[in-house]
């Protein structure tokens, strides 16, 4: 009895060992747990569900035969993909989880977040993602064809990695009034994110309650996932996870 968590994978094809690695992920210890929860960030760069660029068939075609061997998939927006839609849900019979989520794990009410909102520190980033992710500019974005909103969501990737290398560590970072804010809203002591790339997991007093967040790290250098079961959460490294399962 396990449950998984992931995150921020950013899968492209210039890093086809990490796509391997999620493959092995998938067609290993994946298929025998309870869940595995994508939480966000899976692509480099997502589109919208016409996106066709390599590796991206590939990616689903292999969630859905994980999904067809009886694996439990839950998907979540990250800021690279929140333009994943119903298609690219029905293509790989997962299932789309709002952001936040609220879930019963293992009897322990634990909040989901892909953590972009949580770094509100970052106001040009917030004021950026208030005009792009919305259902209005969404649905207009994907009005254009293809092959511009390709060029387009090139263009913006390159912006925002340049003017994120010349932000502050505590710009980037979630901030903690707003972390503490959406755990009394939602009632809960535990806190499951990604985006930031800063695995750990932070303990912390709340309402007099020790409450924890566990960052989920990226799949660049440290390859992580969160396993969870009935009497604890792990941070661990995909390969040695698989090797000891
Ligand atoms: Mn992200």
């Amino acid at each position: 009895m396990q449950t998984l968590f992931v995150s921020d994978l950013h899968l492209s094809a210039e890093r086809p060992d990490k796509l391997e690695l999620f493959k092995k992920l998938l067609r290993g210890p994946a298929l025998d747990a309870d869940a595995l929860y994508i939480l966000g960030d899976l692509f480099e760069a997502w589109a919208g569900d016409d996106d066709r660029t390599p590796p991206h068939p590939e990616i689903i075609s292999e969630l859905s035969e994980f999904t067809l061997a009886g694996g439990c998939l839950y998907l979540m927006r990250g800021n690279r993909d929140y333009l994943t839609g119903q298609q690219f849900v029905l293509e790989t019979g997962g299932q789309l989880i709002e952001d936040p989520a609220l879930i019963d794990l293992y009897g322990t009410k634990t909040l989901l977040m892909h953590g972009d909102t949580l770094c509100t520190s970052d106001i040009k980033y917030q004021i950026f993602r208030r005009v792009v992710n919305n259902r209005f500019s969404i649905r207009l974005f994907l009005l254009f064809p293809y092959s511009l909103r390709q060029k387009i969501w090139h263009g913006i990737r390159n912006i925002t990695r340049k003017t994120t290398a010349r932000k502050l560590p505590y710009i980037i970072d979630v901030h903690q009034p707003a972390v503490e804010r959406i755990m009394l809203h939602y009632g809960v002591f535990n806190l499951i994110h990604g985006h930031t790339h800063l695995e750990a997991i932070h303990e912390f007093v709340l309402n007099g309650q020790t409450a924890l967040r566990y960052v989920l790290s990226d799949w660049y250098r440290k390859d992580g996932v969160l396993v969870a079961d009935k009497s604890r959460l792990r941070m661990m490294r995909v390969e040695e996870f698989i090797r000891t399962q």
